[in-house]
């Protein structure tokens, strides 16, 4: 896509730092490093995110996720990693090309936080099936 700064990337109309380039993905450091070795991995076939994402195009990325993940563990032996793809602006989704970030983590204070609330008690096992059905009847 023209004006996808991802697609220049790959184009090599922009620059980055590669590390890692196959025909079905690329994967790059993210300008941000939230955390030193943050790396982004993405599709060569512009999708905006998962929601678009064919299943080919999918098994291309996901099959190359665990050999990044263990570049970085090797480079940098973190205490763990966390993967985070973002889908939407209200999912805070800045660049709308399918993204797959690498994050690994070293300590309390690294820059990456991520809270959420468990809400066990407000779901029953019942409440839970429901919820089950009504995905599973989207599928
Ligand atoms: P997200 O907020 O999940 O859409 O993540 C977008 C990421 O792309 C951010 O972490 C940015 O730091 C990163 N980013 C934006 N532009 C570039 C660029 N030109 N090169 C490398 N990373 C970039
Ligand atoms: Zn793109």
């Amino acid at each position: 896509m023209s004006d996808c700064i991802f697609c220049k990337i790959i184009d090599g109309e922009l620059p980055s730092a590669k590390v890692y380039e196959d025909e079905n993905v690329y994967a790059f450091m993210d300008i941000g490093q939230v955390t030193e070795g943050h790396v982004l991995l993405i599709p060569k076939k512009h999708c905006e995110n998962i929601y678009e994402m064919d299943e080919e195009t999918a098994s291309n990325l996901f099959r190359v996720a665990p050999q990044i993940a263990n570049a970085i563990k090797k480079a940098y032996d973190p205490k763990g990693m966390n993967l985070v793809n973002n889908n939407g602006s209200f999912a805070d989704q800045s660049v709308f090309h399918f993204h797959l970030h690498f994050l690994p983590r070293f300590d309390e204070t690294d820059g990456f936080n991520v809270s959420w609330e468990q809400h066990n008690d407000d779901y029953t096992p019942e409440k839970l099936q429901e919820i089950a059905e009504k995905i599973s009847a989207a599928l």
